[in-house]
């Protein structure tokens, strides 16, 4: 009888080693090929910058390149929708800002529910915004751009990227800040809507320093201030919005890293450790800190504290955009 029980004992060991040996987690051998990093809006543009900064430093933890794809459309909504409804594998993830917060209030017809099909992988970095004239506008700064646009209203027009895109919210924001209704322009993206600032065919953007720090230093457009609540780094010279008399007015724009619903949690580990090595990377923290970009702290680093934040922020504008009456069907 002992022997039996030996025997059996032996053979359950060997069952277990050998199940062992074979079972296969679903991020074992994660990545084999390379991944998708949809980005919403054009390339060249602010969101894309931070994008291909952090997969090029990925790409080194990884050993897998990180393809950076731009697809386009309706604010970003697309983009979003796309990835919500891709593989679950962690081949395709998503970059995404504010918009992501934004989109339900704001489409009536939403392909996706930003609280429910995804998976959170973590924030990353935090950016400022700059109001920015086209050159040869000839508003000096805050106040006389002002008192130019209440005396010609219908004759200027803001460039921004879509219903959706912060570019919009905050020229919307500003809009109701100086009572003035201004004509808009949609782009893709804020790097076509630069293009057409620096051409002169647009008057006004309101865009991430990620793209605008540049073309500032450059000389090239009109700055009109930051919409931080202080002064930032990048350029100490700008004056803020609200030290200029535009009480209370900030818009900071906060990036998450999402993937479909459904991406097995060892995969989204695997992603969320290579974003944080990515945000200790010298080369990111340079690039970021040149650019007005603030990585966010270790706390933020989180899936759990993306979702807490994606849903504080779902919370916050629902309200103050259904009141606005500023929807897309
Ligand atoms: N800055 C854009 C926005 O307004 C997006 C972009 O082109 O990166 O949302």
């Amino acid at each position: 009888m002992k022997r039996l029980f030996a025997a059996i004992a032996l053979a359950a060991a060997a069952a277990a080693s050998f199940a062992q040996g074979t079972s296969t987690s679903p991020a074992q051998g994660y990545p084999g090929k390379p991944i998708t990093l949809v980005v919403p809006f054009a390339a060249g543009g602010p969101t894309d910058v931070v994008a291909r900064a952090l997969g090029q430093a990925m790409t080194r933890t990884l050993g897998q390149a990180i393809v950076i794809e731009n697809k386009l459309g309706a604010g970003g909504t697309l983009a979003a929708g796309y990835v919500a409804k891709a593989a679950p594998d962690g081949y395709t993830l998503l970059i995404h800002h504010n918009g992501m917060s934004t989109a339900p209030a704001l489409y009536r017809k939403l392909a996706y529910n930003p609280l429910t099909d995804f998976e959170y992988v973590t924030q990353v970095v935090d950016v400022p915004m700059t109001l920015l004239g086209r050159k040869d506008l000839p508003a000096k700064d805050l106040q006389e751009l002002i008192a130019y646009l209440k005396a010609n209203a219908a004759k200027v027009n803001l460039a921004h990227a879509g219903l959706g895109a912060v570019s919009h919210l905050c020229g919307m924001v500003f809009r109701q800040a100086i009572g003035v209704e201004l004509q808009t322009v949609p782009y893709q993206g804020t790097a076509p809507a630069m293009n057409a600032l620096l051409g002169g065919q647009v008057d006004l953007l309101c865009d991430q320093t990620t793209q605008t720090t540049q073309h500032i230093k450059a000389g090239s457009v009109k700055l009109y201030g930051v919409t931080t609540r202080e002064r930032i780094k990048a350029l100490p010279d700008a004056p803020t919005l609200q030290e200029q008399g535009l009480r209370n007015f900030e818009v900071v724009v906060w990036h998450g890293v999402y993937a479909p619903k459904g991406t097995p949690k060892e995969v989204i580990d695997k992603v969320n450790a290579a974003v944080r090595a990515a945000l200790k990377d010298p080369t990111v923290i340079q690039r970021m800190s040149e650019l007005g970009g603030e990585i966010v702290p270790e706390s933020k680093q989180t899936p759990e504290a993306l979702r807490g934040w994606l849903k504080t922020e779902v919370d916050r504008w629902g309200p103050v955009i259904r009141a606005a009456g500023v929807y897309a069907d």
